[in-house]
């Protein structure tokens, strides 16, 4: 079964490439998957869904592309409240709010947080990671009722 292609595929396969990364099909798989999903998937649900093309792939091969592809700055994950890591490709910098009523995840800018970086930075010496948690909170449906 052929892997659905997608305009950008190939750019995130060229970026792959360029940092050392051999494309096998569980790797390019996994791209494929992200790509369709809009990211913002667990490991078990990229299983699920690359398993119904490649049912030779398993788990513990798609934890170690994962994991791979995460040293080569490929993808990233992030964690959304109180659930499982979710991953999501790493070429467009964004930070994520999670609404805790109704789960919704919002995409932001990383520049947002500059200033809130810069300041922690120098009155405490901490450089803050935001992108490795969502921020928590109400979105504006929810906050209203
Ligand atoms: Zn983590
Ligand atoms: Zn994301
Ligand atoms: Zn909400």
């Amino acid at each position: 079964m052929p892997i659905a292609s997608h305009p950008r595929l190939d750019e995130i396969l060229d970026l792959l490439r360029a940092r050392g990364g051999r494309i096998t099909t569980p790797r390019r798989a996994i791209i494929s998957a992200l790509l369709q999903s809009g990211g913002h998937i667990t490991a078990d649900e990229l299983t699920n869904q690359i398993q119904a093309d490649y049912p030779d792939v398993h788990l513990s091969t798609i934890y170690r592309c994962l994991e791979t592809l995460e040293e080569l700055a490929v993808i990233d994950h992030v964690h959304l409240g109180h659930g499982r890591a979710v991953y999501h490709l790493a070429d467009e910098a964004h930070q994520h709010l999670m609404c805790d009523v109704c789960a919704k995840v919002i995409e932001v800018p990383d520049a947002l947080f500059a200033s809130l970086s810069d300041r922690l930075r120098t009155d405490y010496g901490f450089t803050i990671q935001p992108r490795h948690f969502a921020l928590l909170g109400r979105c504006a449906d929810c906050a209203a009722t």
